[in-house]
């Protein structure tokens, strides 16, 4: 097994695609290329807080030394033969064009090969890039670990995700005014090394065509259809118009996957949407926790909510538009394009309800009408259901009786007793509904528990767990880090020595910083 940092670095993206002529390291607007060569900061004392041993594992590496390790993972030293970069990407923030972003505070610090796929790893907070704006490129504790920490269970969820290698500590001082609130405060730097297939987005083509640069929106199409579509062929209008396909079906596939798990990614800027259709940048994500499709944990997005949970699948879709903008000038054709887009709509509400059905341990899709998930969410909102707690109870009991399920209710509800009374009747008449579907289908009860459980977590990353792992690691305890960690490695095994954490969220959680609410202050 190759050591990590002896491995030849392998150039893929900085080698094919075109760089900034200019190599100072300077905000600007940065034309006709896909990056900029920038140089990592030099922490002052950086300090490992943890490393992905499965994400080693996987990439089939392993670490020898710790402290050249988190030295090259600091931004201390640079991968052995590569010069670092930070890629250029424009995006819609929040419903309007934003023009160019880019990697404010992402440099990539090497690209390697594993089993024939390339591979980027990029720390994030390590030091300004020409894409800064008035950002300083650095990164607190507190947003890193709750970006490692969720990046990694996502992973284990089995949800399309970038993955993190290592969090380290960089031992300097960075200031944030957490609430936006005029309190600005001193907090721990920290870089997390993110790693993925590719950090191409749907912004890194809309640049180009706002730009009216058509030659290397065309570079940049066939590079990431060459690497990461190279099924579809040479790159031509029509594979062009497959690409957009392919990208749209994952895309779909991964919201699926977050209504599934009750993820809430809160930003959902073009930006911020992965052309290999994987979650990426964890900001102010959260974990639904009592059922709502109207929360959003950003509490930036608070007025409108547009990137709250049950609009997930619509913002998609409208991202899906932009990037279809953006890709039009290679196709010159439009029908195709709203074929494509009009699709999404009818296969992600074909997707939903099997996602749905799969969660309730019902196979006969055509015999669960739309209306019977409808009451379903509609009890699940009034009663104020925890969406985690439930499903998984449900799982482990799916051979109920009325009084079973109705304990179900009691125990997975943020109401009291006598607020979630006059739900009862609801609940009655879908559970007698459900009990009649069941049955129909004869399914083997323990099978039927198995393939529920696979699909319903029992330990998701609730946002007041995560705060609980910031506190004590802002004082130099990384237990419950660790804790967290090896928890959400296995989310769907029942580890009932874990059962602390299968609970509700605790009612001094509800409305703290950090456990509810957050911004995009990170
Ligand atoms: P995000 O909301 O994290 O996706 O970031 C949106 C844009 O702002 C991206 O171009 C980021 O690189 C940039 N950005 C966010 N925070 C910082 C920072 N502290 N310094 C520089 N750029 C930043
Ligand atoms: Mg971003």
């Amino acid at each position: 097994m190759d050591n990590i940092l002896e491995k030849p670095v392998s150039k893929q993206f900085s080698k094919e695609l075109p760089a900034d002529k200019i190599e100072e390291n300077f905000t600007r607007q940065v034309n006709e290329a896909c990056f900029s060569f920038a140089d990592t900061r030099v922490p002052t004392n950086p300090s490992l807080v943890h490393f992905s041993s499965e994400l080693l594992a996987d990439l089939n590496v392993k670490i020898n030394n710790n402290s050249e390790f988190v030295r090259v993972m600091s931004g201390a030293i640079p991968f052995k033969d590569f010069k670092s970069y930070a890629m250029c990407y424009g995006g819609h923030q929040f419903g309007h064009w934003a023009g160019q972003l880019g990697d404010g505070r992402a440099i990539n610090i090497a690209e390697f090969e594993f089993n024939k796929v390339n591979w980027q790893f990029q720390l994030k907070g390590a030091g300004p890039t020409p894409y800064s704006r008035r950002g300083d490129g650095l990164a607190v504790l507190r947003s890193s670990i709750r970006e490692y920490l969720c990046s990694e269970a996502m992973h284990h969820l089995g949800v399309p995700t970038t993955r993190a290698l290592s969090l380290v500590k960089t031992g300097d001082l960075v200031t944030r005014d957490i609430l936006y609130n005029g309190n600005p405060e001193n907090e721990q730097g920290a870089i997390v090394c993110r790693a993925s297939p590719s950090f191409i987005r749907f912004g890194s083509f809309e640049i180009f065509t706002s730009r009216k640069d058509i030659k290397n929106l065309q570079k940049l199409a066939d590079y990431t259809i060459n690497h990461h579509y190279s099924y579809l062929g040479t790159p031509s209008k029509k594979t062009y118009i497959q690409f957009f396909k392919e990208v749209a079906n994952r895309t779909r596939e991964m919201i699926i996957h977050w209504q599934r798990v009750g993820f809430v990614h809160g930003v959902m800027n073009t930006d911020n949407m992965s052309i290999l259709g994987l979650t990426i940048d964890y900001g102010p994500y959260g974990w639904l926790e009592n059922f709502d499709p109207g929360w959003t944990p950003n509490t930036t997005d608070s007025q409108y909510r547009r990137y709250r949970f049950g609009n997930q699948a619509s913002v998609a879709l409208w991202n899906l538009n932009q990037l279809a903008n953006a890709l039009y000038p290679l196709i010159e054709q439009v029908e195709p394009l709203q074929k494509i887009l009009s699709e999404f709509r009818t296969s992600y509400l074909i997707d939903y309800h099997k996602m749905m059905a799969d969660k309730l341990g019902l196979y006969q899709l055509n015999k669960i009408p739309k209306q019977f998930l409808k009451d379903l969410e509609t009890n699940l909102t009034k009663s104020e259901i925890d969406y985690t707690f439930f499903f998984r109870e449900l799982s482990d009991n799916s051979n109920q009786v009325e009084e079973d399920f109705w304990a179900i209710i009691e125990k997975t509800s943020y109401l009291n007793l006598k607020a979630l009374h006059p739900h009862k009747e609801g609940w009655t008449t879908w559970f007698s509904h459900y009990v009649n579907l069941f049955i129909k289908e004869g399914i083997d009860v323990t099978e039927r528990e198995n393939k529920m459980k696979a699909v319903n977590p029992k330990f998701v990353l609730r946002n007041y767990m995560a705060q609980l792992a910031i506190d004590d690691a802002e004082k130099g305890d990384y237990n419950l880090l660790n804790e967290l960690y090896q928890l959400l490695l296995k989310p769907y095994d029942d580890q009932p020595k874990m059962n602390k954490w299968y609970a509700k969220r605790p009612d001094w959680a509800k409305h703290k910083v950090g456990c509810s609410m957050l911004s995009c202050s990170s």
